[in-house]
């Protein structure tokens, strides 16, 4: 356990205050006596997988952020993985394109852990991650860990029906047998599209906000005229509009004072809700502590689960 330990580290906006205490637990029952514990005492306890779509608080975060990048256990079948939340998702894309496994060629440049590609159901160049989802291991609120089949969930577009009940521990894909040269290929190809087309020279979320149905948020925020615009040290990209750089200094406080200005300017211009994508821990604004698994969009069920 780490005290005091700078969040900004655990991120890839490379923003956020000093945590209380970090852990890294070892296996997932580390992670679960870990949870019963802080319930029973009453401290708040924060999930983070490779904190590459989420914001962190300037003030950083009470009580017990758990990482799980410590849990990265993976064990093949000859068409299936089983692996541990804090697996990278890229290393897993790239590890089953050379057995000759396709289903993840869309992942190889998502910088994000198994377990938060689940939550978030992360997907691009057309794919996503919750076809190839044969069962989950997760932790609920209760300290049980259980595992339940892709029969039991729901997904749809940044949405699994786990969030806010419970967390990803391990998960179980299945692949389709595919031509080793020609998946590889195609993660190269889409590996050099990113580099095209997102800022990776500079730390950022990936995209900021949704896609709404039918359009694309960066073609919103760029027709609104935002592009290159900043506050303090938060800039929304000039090579993707969706996406908001730190470029040296931006704190917390500034990527939200630009997020909420960019979605009253395209709801004022267009008409269109844009809602975030980003998740956004926040301390309590109250004294109690947080007995329920924490969900961190920045809207929608915010209220209840940070209050
Ligand atoms: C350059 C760049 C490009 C990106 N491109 C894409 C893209 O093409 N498609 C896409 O979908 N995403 C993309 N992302 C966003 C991000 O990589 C994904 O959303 C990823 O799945 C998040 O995983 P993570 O481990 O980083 O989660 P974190 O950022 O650590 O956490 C995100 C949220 O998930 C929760 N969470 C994390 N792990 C777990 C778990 N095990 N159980 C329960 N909840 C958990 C956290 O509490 C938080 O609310 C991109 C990000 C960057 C920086």
């Amino acid at each position: 356990m780490e005290k005091k330990y700078p969040l900004h580290q655990l991120t890839t906006w490379k923003i956020g205050g000093p945590a209380e205490a970090v852990y890294w637990p070892q296996t997932k029952e580390d992670l679960s006596i870990v949870w019963q514990r802080a319930q029973e005492a009453e401290v708040p306890v924060w999930l983070i997988g490779q904190g590459s779509n989420l914001l962190l608080p300037d003030e950083g975060l009470p009580g017990v952020t758990l990482v799980t990048t410590s849990l990265r256990k993976v064990k093949w079948g000859d068409y299936t993985v089983q692996v541990e939340a804090g697996y990278s998702l890229a290393r897993l894309a790239q590890e089953a394109g050379e057995r000759g496994l396709s289903g993840l060629e869309f992942a190889r440049g998502i910088p994000g852990s198994v377990g938060g590609a689940v939550m978030m159901n992360a997907g691009a160049h057309g794919g996503t991650i919750a076809p190839h989802i044969m069962n989950v291991t997760a932790l609920w609120a209760d300290g049980t860990l259980k595992k339940v089949e892709k029969t039991e969930l729901e997904f749809a577009y940044r949405f699994c029906s786990l969030r806010g009940h419970a967390w990803v521990l391990e998960a179980e894909l299945m692949f389709s047998p595919g031509d080793r040269k020609r998946i590889l290929q195609n993660m190269k190809e889409n590996l050099k599209m990113r580099k095209l087309n997102q800022p990776l020279e500079k730390p950022n979320a990936g995209s900021v906000f949704q896609n709404p149905f039918g359009d694309s948020a960066g073609r919103l925020i760029e027709a609104a005229g935002w592009k290159g615009r900043s506050r303090g040290g938060a800039q929304v990209s000039n090579k993707h509009a969706n996406f908001i750089v730190n470029t040296g200094n931006a704190k917390a406080k500034d990527v939200l004072a630009l997020m909420e200005e960019i979605q009253k300017d395209v709801q004022l211009k267009f008409g269109i809700t844009l809602q975030t994508e980003v998740a956004y821990l926040q301390r309590s604004t109250k004294n109690d502590a947080r007995c329920a698994m924490h969900d961190a969009r920045i809207e929608g069920e915010q209220s209840s689960q940070n209050d």
